[in-house]
């Protein structure tokens, strides 16, 4: 098995002179027993200030300069934490993704990572140097910098991870690891000291943004153990286990939530094949995301034709639906932007009955009301108007006895 580990620090961890010296301690010291590849993010709060820069020039900046201007803040990152490395001896190297030739697909902002060419690391592994790589970004086939959406820096080090066949990744974040949920959001969430790859894939694409969701699928795909960890404090964190089953756990695992929602629901849509193939293929020829999608029982032939999609995707989904109308009847176009989604993620469903009457009972003492129920195999997702996240995170999570 190689010796590679792949260490990720994400924004807070390096987000100021101070903390980028704390993470050079760790990665000296963890250099003495691994062969290390360092993926950094942006100092904290930098990518916002770079968002809404660009902004200021309008509400559509051109797509390729939005990328190549918010791509930055890992550069200012990567090399302060070379120079930091530097000064307490250790030799090390910043690179861009050029550098590397990180190659992604060309969808801007959401731009998805399909090779990394492993030499240069190599290399500088090979020269007892530690290679210190900008997360979230590529370039593509004509040179142009992309960016991996909110989060691609997880992705950026897995990649790599995966790329280098490395016998781990570790993800350095503000908190010590995997928490049954946001423990932002309910303080009693509890730490899991491991959760399956299936959860976590789950629990990643319904909103915990511990670490983000293609990070998961390279992980899983490739068969890279990932753990999450603090940088501010020693642990072992939460490892990311590749095996199916999970001892530690009960029926629940944990609770994901997704803010920044939006439900569309075209009314009174004739009830006729092909119809939903023609709203749901132009928006994902537009690279939009549709989450949960629910059909009602049509009556006189019409029906309605319900889905969510996220916040950002609202402008450009609107223009698709609208196009959209010229090909297939429908009565009216109701837009509700304000929703969010709350997911119940655990294997241990499979098994087990109840566990959706449970989440209703609990929810209804709260008074929260459910506006749409998906459910698959391992996971529950329910969507409630979002003022009533936090309340119902808490309620579920307590109903599940998960702080225990
Ligand atoms: P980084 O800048 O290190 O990438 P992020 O802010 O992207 O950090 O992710 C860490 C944050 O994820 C935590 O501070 C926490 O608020 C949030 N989070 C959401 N869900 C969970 C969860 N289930 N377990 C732990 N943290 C979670
Ligand atoms: N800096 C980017 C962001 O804030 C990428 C990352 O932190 O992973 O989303
Ligand atoms: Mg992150």
């Amino acid at each position: 098995m190689s010796n590679i580990v792949v260490q990720k620090f994400g924004g807070t961890s390096v987000g100021s002179e101070e903390r980028i010296a704390a993470v050079a301690k760790i990665i000296k010291k963890a250099s003495e027993k691994d062969s290390l590849v360092v993926v950094v993010s942006a100092m904290s709060g930098e990518t916002n200030r770079l968002i809404n820069l660009a902004n200021s020039f309008g509400e559509n900046p051109s797509k390729r300069e939005f990328d190549a201007l918010i791509s930055t803040g890992e550069k200012v990152s990567a090399a302060l934490l070379a120079m930091a490395l530097h000064q307490i001896g250790v030799e090390a190297k910043s690179y861009t993704a050029s550098q590397i030739s990180m190659r992604t697909t060309d969808s801007y902002s959401k731009a998805k990572i399909l090779d990394v060419d492993g030499k240069k690391i190599e290399e500088t592994l090979d020269a007892g140097i530690v290679p210190i790589i900008t997360g979230f970004q590529g370039i593509t086939d004509s040179g142009d910098v992309t960016t991996l959406g909110r989060g691609g820096s997880d992705t950026t080090a897995v990649a790599i991870a995966a790329q280098m066949k490395a016998k781990r990744c570790d993800i350095f974040t503000d908190v010590d690891g995997i928490y049954t949920t946001d423990p932002r959001i309910v303080p009693e969430a509890k730490k899991l000291d491991s959760i399956t790859m299936e959860e976590m894939l789950e629990m990643s694409g319904q909103g915990a943004k511990v670490i983000q969701i293609r990070a998961v699928e390279f992980a899983n795909k490739y068969k890279v153990p990932v753990r999450v960890l603090s940088s501010f404090e020693s642990g072992n964190g939460t490892l990311i286990t590749l095996e199916d089953n999970n001892m530690e756990n009960g029926l629940v695992s944990g609770i994901a939530f997704q803010k920044n929602q939006i439900k569309f629901t075209l009314h009174g849509v004739s009830d006729t094949p092909g119809m939903a193939y023609g709203i749901l293929g132009p928006l994902s020829d537009a690279n939009i995301e549709v989450d949960v999608i629910v059909q009602n029982v049509s009556v006189n032939g019409k029906t309605d034709f319900t889905f969510t999609v996220s916040k950002e995707d609202e402008a450009i989904a609107t223009d698709v639906i609208n196009t959209v109308k010229e090909s297939l009847e429908f009565d009216d176009l109701l837009i509700d932007s304000n929703i969010a989604k709350v997911s119940l993620v655990g294997v241990g469903m499979r098994t087990h009955a109840g566990i959706a009457s449970t989440a209703f009972k609990a929810l209804s003492e709260k008074g929260v009301n459910i506006q749409m129920i998906s459910t698959s195999e391992i996971k529950i997702t329910i969507v409630i108007n979002e003022n009533n996240v936090d309340n119902a995170v808490k309620a579920l999570h307590t109903a599940f006895k998960l702080e225990e």
